[in-house]
């Protein structure tokens, strides 16, 4: 039986693990002054708290953006590297109570960003997330979601990725996942570098695969969403069949075009034009992602081989319309100078 069942209703769970690292800072809700609640950090290993202690521990000294219950979510977030740790920040600010896995170490980098981090997947399965995020990388998303323990979940968690390839996780999570899951499929398409001054106007792209129909699903869904709208996204709700198609374009070419000036070495001179420094910034932005998020883009989205060999293509052409120019150009000299000559032998 759940013990929330049979615990007083003025007593809140809070969420502790045997395996959790030690003491990790975790975020709870606190009552102040009545009606309100704010999240505190401590770091007790406690796993029942009477909501009527006195018990204001640390309050967190930066603006608090209260949420209320329906809004608040318990956030999962598997694979916490570079994306995930950038996306758990913004979370984290917004009040959520966010807990991650990863195969790395990274326990002090959670704990600096108000997240509670789990060496054990179990033990974070057993937190019962409302939301389990996965944002691993692509080639290694099935081995990942294959071996976490999700009959530990609720049955009715919803699974959110944000891989930046759609057809690929929706299809794993269709074929993966039970029927009593959720699946919202999402692509925030920037990143660290380019939502590092935050991510107005930034473009979110979403595909509702599967949400049931009760109130509370729905709500929770809307709930996530609502996370990027209030950072001011633009919210794109778009299959994720079109996605891919629309994205080989402008995120595969981007990157390719990115990665081949990374191979020119090129670098910063006292005579930069605007364009050079542009092409300058898309090494930068598009480098500083991993190689194997590149890759992935390539092997995962059936629209990227066409893509690329439509681009050696181009580069074919364009070197061909500049090479039969030059031979114009020399055949031209040539034939006005033998001309020249026979004329020139003629007088
Ligand atoms: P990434 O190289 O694509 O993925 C790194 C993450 O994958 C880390 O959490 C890493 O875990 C995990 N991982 C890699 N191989 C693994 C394996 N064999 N087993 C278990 N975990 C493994 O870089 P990223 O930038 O963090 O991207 C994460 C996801 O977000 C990707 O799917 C990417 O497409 C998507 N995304 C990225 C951006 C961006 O701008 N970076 C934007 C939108 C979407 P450890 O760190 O623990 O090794």
């Amino acid at each position: 039986m759940l013990l929330s069942r049979v615990l007083p209703s003025n007593t809140t769970l809070l969420p502790a693990s045997s395996r959790a690292r030690a003491a990790p800072l975790r975020y709870h809700r606190v009552p102040v002054g009545g009606a309100i609640t704010v999240p505190v950090r401590c770091r007790s290993a406690l796993t029942i708290q009477a909501r009527d202690a006195p018990s204001v521990i640390d309050i967190e000294p930066q603006p608090l953006k209260l949420l209320d219950r329906r809004t608040k979510l318990k956030i999962a977030v598997i694979g916490f590297g570079n994306f995930g740790q950038f996306l758990a920040r913004t979370f984290a600010a917004q009040g959520h109570e966010i807990l991650a896995y990863s195969r790395t170490d990274y326990s002090d980098t959670a704990r600096s960003l108000g997240v509670a981090f789990f060496d054990n997947q179990h033990d974070l399965c057993e937190q019962h997330p409302d939301v389990l995020l996965l944002s691993t990388s692509i080639l290694s998303a099935e081995a990942v979601l294959g071996s976490l323990p999700i009959q530990r979940l609720r049955r009715s968690t919803l699974f959110v990725d944000v891989l930046s390839v759609k057809e690929f996780p929706r299809n794993l999570f269709l074929r993966l996942l039970p029927p009593d899951f959720d699946i919202l499929c999402t692509h925030p398409m920037f990143g660290p570098e380019s939502g590092k001054h935050g991510w107005a106007g930034l473009p979110f792209v979403y595909d509702k695969v599967r949400i049931g129909d009760s109130d509370d699903r729905v709500e929770r869904c809307h709930a996530f969403l609502e996370i990027f709208e209030r950072e001011g996204c633009r919210m794109v709700e778009m299959s994720c069949a079109q996605h891919d198609e629309t994205a080989a374009e402008i995120q595969f070419l981007t990157h390719t075009i990115g990665r081949v000036l990374a191979k020119l070495d090129l670098k910063s001179t006292p005579i930069n034009t605007k364009g050079y420094e542009t092409l300058l910034n898309l090494v930068q932005n598009t480098c500083s992602d991993s190689y194997e998020l590149y890759n992935g883009l390539f092997m995962y989205n059936k629209n990227s081989t066409e893509l690329i060999e439509k681009l050696d293509a181009a580069l074919d052409t364009m070197k061909k319309e500049l090479f039969d120019r030059l031979h114009g150009i020399f055949r031209k000299q040539l034939f006005e100078c033998s001309g020249r000559r026979s004329v020139d032998a003629g007088n």
